[in-house]
């Protein structure tokens, strides 16, 4: 087996005791760290339709393609060549 198990806690008090006192006390179980890892998935960008132009565009924001907000607002988009 690797070193991880050899960093065990000693069961008796001897001159090793101060080398792993700063260990964990027990494993994490294998349950508890996939539970703990249940809340980081990253989820998706939600992409609206822009209503000028029908490219998605990101919401509460302006179309990268025409530059469209809201009516009777629009940004100027340079076009890429
Ligand atoms: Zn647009």
């Amino acid at each position: 087996m690797g070193g991880a198990r050899r960093l065990r806690r000693p069961q008796h008090d001897d001159f090793l005791t101060r080398y792993y006192k700063m260990l964990p006390k027990k494993k994490t179980p294998r349950g508890r760290s996939r539970r703990r890892r249940s809340h980081q998935a990253l989820s998706g960008v939600n992409y609206t339709d822009c209503p000028r132009c029908n490219s998605p565009k990101l919401p509460h924001a302006a179309c990268d393609n025409c530059g469209y907000v809201r009516p009777g607002l629009s940004l100027k988009v340079e076009k890429e060549s």
